[in-house]
């Protein structure tokens, strides 16, 4: 597709091994993840979310919602913690979030912000909360919503680069450049590049095909996922991916190339199975232990 980016392809999954757990590997090094979001109009986001963080092989996992939806999603997902956040009257995360998120981010590697947040004042509190608590490690993944929030927080979030990773479609990338969609969807590669170099981040700019920038300008590519990846809940699935394969231990440039590769190699394995359209976002996160290297 296009020129100057290098095809996430089966000889770049050979050329950027993830990283190895041998015997001795207990769940606290492969990484901990908090995925913080939902409302009570997407309570279920969340949980692909985290589902795909587990799959890629993170240790552990935390999620952080809207408390009314916390004990529903505990029980949905036994394997995580359940933190119940405290709500408004919109059922969205309300403002006495931030310290129970940051004593979660005192116990993960890696946090992913975003989906099923509905509203873009919530969106930009919880960011500017996740962003005040870092503690100067972790890396963060940034989906959906609280991407255009970035705007207002850019110079907040200088203290983040090289340690973002963030994961809009068109329209959420528009919000964050100030522009159209159609001018994101005219020049997707110049759109990334610009918002990585802007955040030192890696930015994978979600579509049919999708494009993966660093703040250095190489740029990767992949478009083989097919169309039935076009479903709700598709894009959660790919951020938890990518949060735990950085919670493992990969970079955030060879996360986002594997999670957009395995999000992409699911979608294919799943539309074999049970035809090109009409799957669900849940089905993916299943088939990604089978295509992890032994
Ligand atoms: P989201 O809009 O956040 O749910 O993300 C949608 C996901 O599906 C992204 O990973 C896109 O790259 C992928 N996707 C959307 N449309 C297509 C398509 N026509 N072909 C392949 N992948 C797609
Ligand atoms: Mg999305």
């Amino acid at each position: 597709m296009s020129y100057g980016a290098t095809p996430v392809d089966s000889a770049w999954i050979a050329a950027n091994p993830l990283p190895v757990h041998g015997g001795g590997t207990t769940k606290n090094s492969r990484g901990r993840v908090l995925a913080i979001g939902g409302s009570g109009r997407v309570p279920g986001a969340i949980r692909l979310t985290g589902e795909a963080a587990l799959r890629v092989g993170a240790g552990k996992l935390q999620m952080a919602t809207i408390a009314s939806a916390a004990t529903m999603l505990g029980l949905f997902v036994p394997e995580a913690a359940a933190i119940a956040l405290p709500e408004d009257d919109d059922r969205e995360i309300g403002e006495g979030a931030g310290p129970i998120v940051e004593q979660a981010m005192a116990r993960c590697d890696t946090v992913v912000l975003g989906p099923g947040i509905a509203r873009p004042e919530v969106a930009a509190r919880l960011l500017g909360q996740v962003i005040s608590a870092d503690p100067g490690e972790m890396i963060l993944v940034v989906d959906a919503m609280p991407i255009g929030a970035l705007r207002d927080l850019e110079s907040q979030a200088a203290a983040l680069s090289g340690r973002l990773i963030l994961t809009p479609h068109y329209g959420e990338m528009a919000v964050l450049a100030g522009c159209e969609e159609d001018a994101v969807a005219d020049n997707p590669e110049r759109f990334a590049c610009d918002a990585a170099a802007r955040f030192g981040a890696i930015v994978v700019l979600k579509g049919s095909s999708t494009v993966i920038a660093g703040p250095d300008g190489a740029m990767l590519h992949y478009g083989g996922g097919g169309t039935g990846l076009a479903t709700g809940g598709s894009g959660d699935v790919l951020a938890g991916a990518i949060a735990g394969l950085v919670a493992r231990g990969a970079s955030p440039r060879v996360a986002a190339g594997w999670g957009v590769w395995l999000h992409g190699q699911s979608g294919r394995r799943v539309a074999t199975m049970s035809g090109p359209i009409g799957f669900l976002a849940r089905e993916l996160p299943v088939e990604f232990p089978r295509l992890l290297p032994q």
